[in-house]
């Protein structure tokens, strides 16, 4: 079973759509909740860690392919 990576910067999809019709995320905080801004309409919203992976279908764009950072 593939175990999914995401980081902070990582734009995502889930399995339902953001209601404005857009179906990217981009993780914009990362900690016991994950704050996700729809690529879309600009909107973010906070989840639980756990309901998000299960809810995420899949890592669209990872940001440590065009950002290199240390920390
Ligand atoms: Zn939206």
């Amino acid at each position: 079973m593939d175990k999914k990576e995401y980081q902070l910067g990582d734009v995502v999809q889930m399995k339902k759509p953001h209601p404005c019709g857009t179906n990217e995320m981009e993780i914009i905080r990362m900690g016991m909740d994950i704050r996700i801004k729809c690529v879309g309409c600009k909107h973010s919203v906070l989840v639980p860690r756990t309901k998000f992976e299960s809810k995420l279908k899949k890592i669209l764009r990872s940001s440590a392919v065009t950002e290199e950072e240390s920390s």
